[in-house]
């Protein structure tokens, strides 16, 4: 591809595990990346083998500040940054508001001054505790503003406002994705989200530690097929927001039971207190990413979790 007709992409978050992901992808596909993280949730081993990489650059820096960049031109932003498992956010609250509101509007801005596409990693979580399952585009949440969870909530719902108002006010192209509990290689191995949580307890021999009684439900989405998902959207002209995650959902016990299973473990079973505002139910409604898209997941429970505890065996050893 001539530099010239070469695609340039912006991915802000682009040391995090699905940044990191991302970041791969669009350079399969021939972009070039300006990759930026301020590492404080970020991992500079996501990103250790594109070093010498002539399609990506890589610049440490914390996007609520100012984003200046040279080029004249920029094809797409994805705005990836935030602190995004429970407990960074709990440790992290104002940088959390802060990458969600003032990240957003700088990485708007970007797009705005050069010309680009602007694609929003929102969540799930803008719905809350939902009272509506499964969750669709059109539900509007059941949000705690004040409690743990509302300075990544809030501050993501703010977040789509601001990203719609660019749209409308500024005619900015701008696609929004909600993504659901994601998985996969490159999630830190203490993150506290239950995926690594579980695997490295179950491979330690540890108590698996189940919040609540279990009965909590999450849908699990393989990283590979969210990611699929991301650069469908990005190459869409679809300006509402869309669900992206697998809806094969399952208790939280469930899920620990499938790890105990599949790892081989003699672990057993702990439970702890369920954290406030832990949300009841979790799973997607895909209608809209499978008419608008043509997009729905396609790799197995089974398949995605073997593959992401060979990830953790092999991190574990080297830990
Ligand atoms: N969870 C758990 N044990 C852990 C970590 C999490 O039982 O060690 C539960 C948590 O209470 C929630 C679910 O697993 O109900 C998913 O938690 P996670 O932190 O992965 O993200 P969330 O989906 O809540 O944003």
């Amino acid at each position: 591809m001539s530099a010239r007709s070469q695609p340039i992409s912006v991915v802000t978050g682009a040391a995090g595990f699905l940044g990191s992901h991302l970041t791969d992808r669009l350079l399969a596909q021939d972009h070039r990346v300006i990759a930026i993280d301020n590492l404080i949730t970020g991992n500079a081993a996501n990103i250790g083998h594109l070093a010498g990489n002539e399609n990506y650059h890589f610049i440490k820096h914390n996007v609520s500040n100012f984003i200046f960049l040279p080029e004249e031109k920029i094809d797409y932003v994805f705005h990836f940054a935030s602190p995004a498992s429970p407990i960074d956010y709990l440790e992290l609250p104002i940088p959390t508001l802060k990458v969600g509101a003032l990240g957003t509007h700088n990485a708007l801005g970007l797009a705005k001054a050069k010309g680009a596409s602007f694609i929003l990693a929102s969540t799930s979580e803008t719905y809350g505790d939902p009272l509506v399952h499964p969750q669709k585009e059109d539900y509007w949440g059941n949000v705690n503003p004040i409690g743990p969870r509302g300075v990544y909530d809030e501050a993501k719902r703010f977040a789509e406002a601001m990203t719609m108002a660019y749209h409308r006010y500024h005619k900015i192209d701008t696609k929004i994705l909600r993504i659901f509990n994601t998985y996969g290689p490159r999630m830190r191995l203490r993150d506290g989200r239950v995926v690594p949580a579980f695997i490295s307890q179950a491979l330690a021999g540890r108590p698996l530690t189940v919040f609540g009684n279990g009965s909590q439900t999450r849908s699990f989405c393989y990283v590979s097929d969210l990611i699929d998902g991301i650069f469908k959207l990005a190459m869409s002209d679809f300006h509402e927001p869309v669900n992206l995650g697998n809806p094969r959902e399952m208790t939280i016990k469930q899920f620990a039971d499938e790890i105990i299973r599949i790892t081989g473990t003699k672990s057993t079973i702990e439970y702890k207190p369920l954290p406030e505002d832990d949300p009841k139910v979790r799973q997607p409604d895909i209608s809209r990413a499978k008419k608008v898209l043509g997009w729905e997941p396609r790799v197995s429970f089974e398949e995605g979790i073997t593959r992401t505890i060979k990830y953790f065996r092999e991190s574990l050893k080297s830990d």
